[in-house]
């Protein structure tokens, strides 16, 4: 709490309306900001990747810690056990009232970045698998963390106009989606209080810095990681009438799973699906024993999901067995569970709610409904299957000028992921601060 003047937020809290509350929230801020502005340069030069987050969750900790936080350190629990979990969870209790938690990611991504930022990252790491790689936030994850120490700083020194437990989470590996899975497996409910509700957000790659945009109810599609191999009987390239050949298998396969989308399921249900991959033989005149097809499915709902996973295995088997492959080499389909994601439901009500008190925040016009998109966050692993009312909303971190010419020229800003992707701190700090503050105070204000 370094740096308040009490006397000055004394007299604020004596006159506590919402409209104070956003004066304190201003001037406060007009304080912290420089002060925050150097902590995202610093953490985005420092960036780690997914499951070796060990320095990002220690420097955040602490600053939690500071600011008068119980903080518990290293949890998350990975499947596999050579992988720390570098979650931070910290609590404020402050009387009887709601739970309320908010997430920030603390990862980045093996990207070499390419902004020429006088902050950029130079940082090169070892990745899961041994190799040497070149780690960048390239994701924005370092604005959602300074989103979140700015936000506790606002929350900390407002304590007399909210009640109840605030719970603040670090979690780590959310790139890999494998983080939100790990902190529930190490027991997040039970060691600490469950929420009522729970809030994050992400940065906006097309979004202007100092807007905000939402969208209620389904937000983000469920991500399932499948492996198809398909197996014929392998033999020589001229001999075809010996063998029974994947790869001509697999071609039809992969035709034929496009009718998924287009005849079996329904327009009104969004859904993807994808073969990103596939691999088979080694040398043009040997017919291989098998191909490796690797999809990715995106759904809303769960019993979409259910029902493209049923039609992949019944469409690739059918054709195999046309093909005379016999039932002891029919195809394998594999679902790699630790890779997938489930979709993330904004609750209609809660978003209304607090994007509503957003607004009143930040200007109405400012706060702006948005498609849903049909990429994937593990946030919504958190809800527990949309049993905690929860919202992801966007930030809109992007030079204005920029987001005019692209709309201009027709010209795409980098996205999320590229080595391009540029926030612009300042303004995208104070809005995502005020924003996520106002939001929490909503639910838990006196
Ligand atoms: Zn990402
Ligand atoms: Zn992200």
């Amino acid at each position: 709490m370094k740096k308040l003047n009490f006397p000055a937020v004394l007299c604020v809290m004596l006159f506590a309306t919402a409209a104070s509350a956003q004066q304190s929230i201003d001037s406060m801020l007009d304080r912290e900001i420089a002060q925050l502005v150097s902590t995202y340069k610093m953490l985005h030069a420092a960036p780690e990747l997914s499951h070796h987050e060990e320095k990002t969750s220690a420097f955040f900790a602490a600053q939690l810690r500071a600011l008068g936080f119980t903080v518990t350190e290293r949890v998350g629990k990975y499947e596999r056990a050579d992988l720390i979990g570098y979650g931070v969870v910290a609590v404020m209790k402050n009387g009887d009232g709601p739970t309320v938690w908010v997430r920030t990611d603390l990862d980045a991504l093996p990207v070499e970045e390419k902004t020429g930022l006088p902050y950029a990252s130079t940082v090169k790491a070892k990745n899961d698998a041994g190799q040497d790689v070149s780690v960048m936030h390239a994701c924005g994850h370092d604005i959602h963390i300074t989103n979140m120490i700015g936000t506790a700083k606002m929350l900390a020194a407002m304590k007399d106009q909210w009640h109840g437990t605030l719970v603040l989470l670090g979690q780590p590996a959310e790139e890999t989606v494998t983080g939100a899975r790990a902190v529930l497996a190490d027991g997040l409910y039970t060691r600490f209080p469950k929420p009522d509700f729970l809030l994050a957000l992400h940065d906006s790659p097309d979004v202007e810095a100092g807007k905000v945009t939402f969208a209620p109810g389904y937000a983000m599609a469920s991500a399932t990681s499948v492996d198809l191999l398909i197996r014929g009987l392998g033999g020589h390239g001229s001999k075809p009438e010996a063998t029974k050949d994947p790869v001509v298998i697999a071609a039809q396969t992969i035709l034929a799973l496009q009718t998924i989308i287009s005849r079996e399921n329904s327009p009104l249900d969004p859904a993807v699906v994808t073969i990103g991959s596939i691999h088979g033989g080694t040398k043009r005149n040997i017919i291989p024993d098998e191909v490796v097809l690797q999809l990715t499915i995106r759904t809303y709902k769960e019993e979409v999901r259910q029902h493209i996973l049923t039609s992949i295995e019944r469409i690739a088997k059918g054709i195999a067995a046309a093909a005379g492959v016999p039932d002891d080499r029919a195809p394998i389909l594999k679902v790699i569970e630790n890779e997938g994601a489930p979709s993330l439901y904004n609750d209609p009500q809660l978003t209304e709610r607090i994007t509503n008190a957003i607004g009143r925040a930040i200007g109405a016009d400012n706060v702006v409904k948005s498609p849903p998109l049909m990429a994937s966050e593990d946030f919504g692993r958190l809800s527990l299957d949309h049993q905690i009312p929860s919202v992801m909303f966007w930030l809109g971190a992007i030079e204005p000028s920029r987001v005019a010419a692209s709309r201009k020229s027709g010209k795409p800003l980098p996205s999320l992921h590229s080595s391009l992707f540029e926030p612009l701190p300042e303004p995208t700090l104070r809005t995502g601060i005020k924003a996520m503050t106002t939001a929490v105070m909503e639910l838990m204000k006196k």
